[in-house]
């Protein structure tokens, strides 16, 4: 199925999963489920929001090879990343799963690069893009929550 060196590093992620658990209290949190293969992956996560960056992530669940390193990939990937960053980060693994994006033009997916080979199996999209999906939900529940909301000034937004 996917490239022998490929395949490796995703079963590495799912024998050794980075960043599992959760984070309490966290700022963000969303579960989402992929009835297909019965996958469920929760990514909750902290902001530092004095730099609108990701400071803490973590993500629990059950399922797939696939989904479940998809999540250890993605948040090892965008720990320490801008709200921002991290968005286009989703934007770019989405688009490299589309077919829109060749891995040399994304090199900063890192590890999740191992994944582009899921794009010709259809049926297992679901299981790579399940915690990213669920990192953007976070993120845009972020965006809309004033990041600055507690440094004073309440007449900006
Ligand atoms: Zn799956």
């Amino acid at each position: 199925m996917l490239d022998e060196l490929y395949q490796e590093l995703l079963m590495e992620h799912f024998r050794n999963p980075r960043h599992r658990g959760s984070i309490d209290p966290a700022d963000a949190r969303y579960s989402m489920v992929n009835p297909l293969c019965g996958d469920t992956v929760e990514v909750s996560l902290s902001r530092d929001g004095a730099h609108a960056t990701i400071q803490k992530i973590a993500f629990s669940g059950h399922g797939c090879s696939i989904s479940q390193a998809s999540a250890s990939m993605m948040t090892s990937l965008v720990s320490g990343k801008t709200i921002e960053e991290a968005k286009a980060m989703v934007a770019k693994f989405r688009e490299l799963l589309s077919g829109a994006r060749t891995p040399e033009s994304a090199p900063e997916l890192g590890d999740a690069l191992a994944l582009e080979g899921v794009r010709k199996f259809s049926a297992r999209l679901r299981c790579a893009l399940l915690a990213w999906e669920a990192l953007e939900r976070c993120l845009n529940s972020l965006s809309a929550s004033a990041p600055n909301s507690s440094s004073g000034d309440p007449g900006a937004s």
